[in-house]
């Protein structure tokens, strides 16, 4: 008999656990809360939310909606306890964080095909995985011990651990009346994107900077691991003028409508071949997600930036996913062993939860010798569940790092193709917001009959 362990009881390992045994196959969920808490984790409940309660946009025109929807669609366990628990949010779905996860740890616990036993993995070597099926899902804040054996497995550069990334903003929603290209001094081409400041948005911008709200990370001033990497607004406190001649230093740099050095400068690097996000100079941070939001808008030229990934200052631990893993989440050499969540390179609360479905579905798929004569809606490049496994366990290992849904996943259609799509979908949003329906709708329609969700757009308009 081959056994079934899922090591993490967060979004990940908790949606992974509920899939393997809706599938009939038994299987034990590991969490060594409440033995052992990681700096970020509070409560013994599964699927914790570790900051924010929002799930972000409930829109299907918006990535990361439309990957919820997906889920829904597919039986989804923790979706179904976000829906369930949700508050007033507007567009987005944030929910009672303590009644989602209570629903959740009661539909693991009450399943009968779900053992749990509470302790920390220290080792895989205690799995004997020629036999066991092993499913890994401990998260950014996979405990040390578990992180060193990993690194033992994988190799000593293939598990990542780094504290510091600054927020990407998606490049079609830069203000380009305001921003200009250019290198510092002029040198080489114009190699940056130049937010300019005049004195009194730069004092308003630092004001609302010093006073913003920070994510609560336990331990934070403690950790020698985020020395020599200072948060934004930790700089800012030291001195009105501090940024000015650190992250937001204005010389060698002439904003050709004034024809002057602007009193600051904000610098937005390409962080993309294809030049779809740019990254804000020197911004790591530990704002919260909806601060950073509303304080780094204020940004000339970032008025309606929308962001593809937010700042975090906190260990984060992914694996070198295209290295080791094999589309499907499932390790190269050894298939018995499967990664999913933030570990395996997702960035975020739902891409986490999806990510665990998609390995889960794989694992089932491996365990009961299923074999697909074409690849498995949830693997299908077109949809943004199989879009992102498709990054994941694809994208270039050189140079591989942490991304949030968005519609870059998915292949891209030339403007022929998408204007058939817009009219046989009766698409009349123009720019990117036209084109973000076409995605959406393109990978609905894999799932479903797409004429009510066609109708809501419109009713939208
Ligand atoms: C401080 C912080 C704030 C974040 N804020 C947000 C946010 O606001 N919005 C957002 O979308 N994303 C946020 N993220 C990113 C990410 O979406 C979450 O971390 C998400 O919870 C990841 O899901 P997961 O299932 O991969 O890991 P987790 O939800 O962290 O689950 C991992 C589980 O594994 C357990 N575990 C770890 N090691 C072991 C072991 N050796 N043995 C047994 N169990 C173990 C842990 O106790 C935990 O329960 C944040 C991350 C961090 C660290």
């Amino acid at each position: 008999m081959n056994n079934v362990y899922v090591i993490g009881g967060g979004l990940a390992g908790s949606e992974a656990a509920y899939q393997i045994a809706e599938a009939g196959i038994e299987v034990t969920l590991i969490e060594m809360k409440p033995l052992v808490f990681s700096e970020a984790h509070h409560s013994a409940s599964f699927a914790e939310l570790v900051c924010s309660n929002s799930l972000r946009s409930n829109q299907i025109e918006n990535a990361v909606g439309l990957l919820k929807e997906e889920l829904r669609m597919n039986n989804s366990l923790v979706l179904k306890a976000a829906d369930l628990n949700q508050v007033p949010a507007g567009g987005a779905l944030a929910v009672d964080r303590e009644a989602f996860s209570g629903y959740i740890t009661e539909q693991l616990s009450e399943h009968p095909k779900i053992s749990i036993e509470r302790r920390e993995v220290v080792s895989l070597a205690e799995f004997n995985l020629t036999q066991n099926y092993v499913l890994i899902a401990t998260g950014p804040l996979t405990s040390e011990h578990l992180f060193n054996d990993l690194k033992q497995f994988l190799g000593d550069d293939d598990l990542y651990f780094f504290d510091a990334v600054a927020p990407t903003v998606e490049a079609e929603s830069i203000n380009y009346n305001r921003v200009f290209a250019a290198s510092r001094y002029d040198k080489g081409e114009g190699a940056y994107l130049n937010c300019p400041f005049d004195k009194a948005e730069y004092e308003f911008f630092y004001e609302e900077l010093i006073n913003a709200e920070t994510a609560p990370v336990k331990d934070f001033d403690n950790l020698k691991l985020f020395q020599g990497c200072m948060p934004i607004e930790s700089i800012a406190k030291q001195g009105k003028k501090t940024l000015l001649f650190g992250p937001l230093k204005p010389v060698g740099l002439i904003d050709p409508k004034t024809g002057e050095q602007p009193y600051a400068v904000v610098q937005l690097r390409q962080d993309n071949k294809a030049a779809t996000l740019f990254n804000l100079v020197g911004f790591q941070t530990r704002l919260n997600f909806a601060e950073q939001k509303r304080v780094f808008r204020l940004i000339p030229g970032l008025e309606n930036a929308v962001f593809e990934r937010f700042g975090v200052m906190h260990r984060n631990s992914f694996i070198n996913s295209p290295k080791h893993l094999s589309l499907g989440y499932q390790h190269k050499t050894c298939p018995h062993l499967f990664f999913a969540g933030q570990i395996t390179g997702v960035e975020g609360y739902v891409e986490s939860i999806g990510s665990g479905f998609v390995a889960a579905k794989c694992l089932i798929a491996h365990y009961q010798n299923i074999k697909h004569q074409q690849l498995p809606l949830y693997l299908h490049p077109d949809t943004m569940l199989g879009g992102m496994a498709h990054y994941v366990c694809q994208a270039d290992p050189h140079n591989f790092q942490p991304m949030n849904a968005n519609f870059g996943l998915v292949p891209e259609l030339d403007a022929e193709q998408r204007n058939q799509l817009k009219q046989k979908y009766r698409i009349t949003a123009k720019g990117r917001q036209g084109r973000r329906q076409v995605y959406a709708l393109r990978a609905l329609s894999y799932y479903r009959n797409i004429e009510k969700d066609i109708e809501l757009l419109n009713e939208k308009k």
